[in-house]
């Protein structure tokens, strides 16, 4: 533990110093005093809210060494090359670095020429590693990324959980700090039980990024978006990401047909490609990036203005770790979602097909299902995510495709109470397809089969599509009127709310575009 003024005055002085920036942003000054008093904390701050320098200054202030434990190997050389080029004493040990390097830093760590060191949770699973880092003065530990020690977050490590155990093992034990952009309540648990916290203090910096205007965008000529959208930002960085290895290849080939010229990235590449073509975005010379999800953590460039996603990615957490890659430098950017329904079957199958046992699948397909809710609600996307992370933040963003839409609030509760009638009558035994086909009156072998045809409400809402009242249902499940069964075949299910509207003639209010006046009301009503 270090003096109070000594901790009042002096991270101020070190992040002038070394990294030339004149004050603090929100929680980095407060997260960092508390550690230099010795006790360990959990960091939530977004991409790009500066994580970094919350172990960086109370490295330099420590008397002796701090070790940050980083998934992100190929990235390691160019955080430690940034901090040696601001005076900082930092180094890294990982699988690159050769036999001989590794005895030098050993014995620069020994001799106390480093006040850094970086390494790869890996690495932390040989017992001489360990038994060589016991040996050194260790002061404090960050682990960064610290969401990979939880089953439940969206990119598990098992070295991550040899963490908590190496800890232990210090004497006396550091002091201990968990970063992590993206952590739900349940995988901040795993975080403070996995790695052995001594009741943390927590630094939840909120989720809003005022300078991300985000949307989502239902078109059925994707790649023309795209075109277009690049165009319109022509010169400027951004990242496209898609599904699959398949679809950043075909992009790329249609992108450079078009005089486009963009670099890609994903697990097929070797890696050696990977690293020149990430290089080339980062530094510029390449404005467009393609690529699967593979690519990003950790990735500090502040000037991409935009990231789109080509397919629905498979959580929130995963999409706005994503999307929060634009605008680091806090100019604003746009992260846009494509969406359609056949992007949904896709994460289905990704999910059937993992090796996850029913638990997991299960857990899996809820995570999908609020992404599906997101693309569907017609309230402010930023609020909705803030919400979903467990942030009660309550005003709207004013710049997302929803708060910019001119679409106006109309009273649909007839609407609402001809689809929960049907879904009550079909015993919530079924899943939108089929309530869809029962409203729209389908005369299909299915339909016939299961005797649905009797139901009053069979056709009710014949003067739609299957497709238009699909959309409709999934609307009411975003915003919480009706629930879904996790699974590969989820049923819908009615809510208190939806249950209120048949019950307490409760009325349901919903935005939809303008009606023009010479259209019969209810075409324009999705
Ligand atoms: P992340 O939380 O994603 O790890 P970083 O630590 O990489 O974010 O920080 C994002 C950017 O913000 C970096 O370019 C960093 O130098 C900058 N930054 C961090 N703290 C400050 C500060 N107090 N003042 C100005 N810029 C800052």
């Amino acid at each position: 533990m270090l003096e109070t003024s000594f901790v009042n005055d002096q991270p101020l002085k070190v992040l002038k110093k070394y990294f030339g920036y004149s004050s603090f942003r929100k929680n980095q000054h407060e997260l960092i005093s508390t550690i230099l008093e010795g006790n360990d904390t959990v960091c939530i701050m977004p991409t790009g809210g500066g994580k970094s320098i919350c172990y960086q200054v109370p490295a330099m202030i420590f008397k002796g060494i701090t070790i940050v434990i980083s998934p992100l190997i190929s990235l390691m050389k160019d955080q430690v090359d940034t901090l040696n080029n601001s005076g900082i004493p930092a180094v890294y040990l990982n699988s690159t670095v050769s036999q001989r390097d590794q005895e030098r830093i050993s014995a620069g760590l020994k001799q106390g020429a480093y006040k850094l060191v970086y390494v790869a949770p890996e690495r932390l699973e040989s017992s001489s590693f360990i038994h060589f880092l016991q040996q050194l003065p260790i002061d404090f530990i960050a682990v960064d990324e610290a969401h990979c020690i939880s089953q439940w977050g969206h990119d598990f490590r098992p070295s991550y959980a040899k963490i908590g155990q190496l800890i232990q093992q210090f004497s006396p034990r550091p002091v201990v700090a968990a970063l992590t952009a993206t952590a739900t309540k349940q995988v901040a648990e795993d975080i403070e039980v996995g790695l052995k916290l001594n009741t943390p203090s927590s630094f939840i910096s909120g989720y809003e990024r005022e300078n991300l205007a985000l949307s989502v965008v239902k078109t059925g000529n994707k790649r023309k978006y795209l075109l277009d959208f690049i165009q319109r930002y022509s010169g400027e960085s951004g990242i496209i990401y898609t599904a699959t290895r398949k679809d950043v290849e075909q992009l790329h080939n249609y992108l450079e047909k078009n005089g486009i010229s963009s670099a890609t990235y994903h697990g097929g590449m070797s890696e050696s490609a990977r690293a020149e073509n990430q290089e080339n975005f980062i530094f510029d010379n390449e404005k467009i990036i393609i690529a699967t999800n593979a690519f990003g953590m950790g990735i500090d460039k502040s000037n991409v203005r935009y990231v789109l996603h080509y397919q629905l990615p498979k959580s929130m957490e995963a999409y706005y770790q994503e999307a929060g890659r634009a605008g680091r430098d806090g100019e604003n950017s746009d992260c846009v979602l494509l969406y359609t329904s056949k992007d949904v079957q896709t994460q289905k199958f990704l999910i059937e097909q993992s090796a996850s046992n029913i638990d997991r699948k299960s857990h899996e397909y809820s995570k999908l299902q609020a992404m599906v809710d997101y693309c569907h609600t017609t309230k402010c996307l930023q609020k909705f995510i803030v919400n979903y992370f467990g942030d009660l933040a309550n005003h709207e963003c004013e710049k997302c495709s929803n708060c910019k839409s001119d679409l106006e609030e109309i009273d649909v509760t007839l609407e609402a109470q001809k689809i929960f009638s049907c879904i009550a009558r079909m015993k919530e035994r079924f899943g939108v397809t089929l309530v869809a086909q029962v409203l729209k009156g389908s005369n299909n072998k299915r339909i016939k089969e299961l005797g649905l045809k009797q139901l009053t409400t069979y056709g009710l809402m014949k003067e739609k599509t299957e497709k238009e009242i699909a959309e409709i249902i999934q609307l009411f499940i975003a915003e919480g009127y009706l629930g879904l069964t996790t699974g590969q075949y989820p049923t819908v299910r009615l809510t208190e709310r939806a249950v209120a509207v048949l019950k307490s003639g409760e009325k349901v209010f919903q935005k939809v575009k303008p009606v023009k006046k010479e259209e019969p009301i209810h075409s324009e009503l999705f």
